[in-house]
């Protein structure tokens, strides 16, 4: 059927020149796009309706809004899981586990956001870090360090540092990507009440690596991002363990 053949084609090649308007743009986005590339931005569309995922790890909040209005919402309610510095002091208590995401954590520092997650399952413990950047290369100017420190003798603490993840990486937690500490190592570091008493810092990395160069005959999204606007996404959580 030659002609319904060329028909067709007709339809798809003028779909692919025409501009629609992206899904949530009732919601303030002014992204228009060939069709098939909709999908793609819509999945990273900042105009998306989100859940405050702090309030989804921490189960205490229940604001709800675009991921747009999230950075500012974040800044005026979660004062004291945000900070503006590269390190912070952190408590984990072992006692009261619940799901495999306990926690969750934003630092700004480098004028960069990082996403950092506190995840535990039956043999380990594991702690990770995204930087938040659309900029997907930003991660390898930086790395992230955990100090497990032992009750009362600092000198005697555990450090394990690993390279900073994006949040376009498919797997946030592979294992020898991310800090790791198997249960039974981790015992002798609880105090009397199965607290854990640990340092999170963010490292700026002296002699950042090359990113690879793009492919020659695939369309780059990467060429397509929105401007950076320091917006926290939480696209590479696995959403079964905040649940
Ligand atoms: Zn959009
Ligand atoms: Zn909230």
């Amino acid at each position: 059927e030659p002609f319904t053949n060329s028909r067709s084609l007709t339809v798809e090649a003028l779909c692919a020149k025409a501009h629609f308007r992206c899904g949530h743009a009732s919601g303030g986005c002014q992204v228009r796009m060939p069709v098939v590339l909709l999908p793609w931005h819509e999945q990273q569309c900042m105009y998306k309706p989100m859940k405050c995922f702090m309030g989804r790890v921490w189960s205490d909040c229940r604001w709800q809004g675009r991921e747009v209005q999230w950075k500012e919402h974040l800044e005026e309610q979660h004062d004291d899981r945000l900070f503006r510095s590269s390190s912070a002091d952190l408590e984990w208590n072992l006692g009261t586990r619940r799901k495999p995401l306990t926690g969750y954590y934003v630092f700004q520092a480098h004028d960069e956001m990082f996403n950092f997650y506190e995840i535990h399952d039956r043999q380990r413990v594991l702690f990770t870090m995204t930087c938040t950047s659309n900029r997907r290369d930003s991660k390898y100017n930086f790395a992230y360090e955990v100090t497990v420190l032992l009750p009362d003798n600092e000198a005697l603490s555990m450090t394990q540092k690993f390279p900073v993840h994006s949040e376009y990486d498919k797997d946030i937690l592979m294992e020898g990507t991310c800090v790791s500490i198997p249960l039974t190592e981790l015992n002798r570091f609880l105090d009397q009440d199965k607290v854990l008493h640990y340092r999170v810092s963010v490292l700026a990395v002296k002699s950042p690596r090359r990113a690879k160069p793009p492919r020659q005959n695939l369309p780059q999204p990467a060429d397509l991002e929105q401007a950076p606007n320091g917006g926290v996404n939480v696209k590479s959580v696995p959403t079964n363990m905040i649940i």
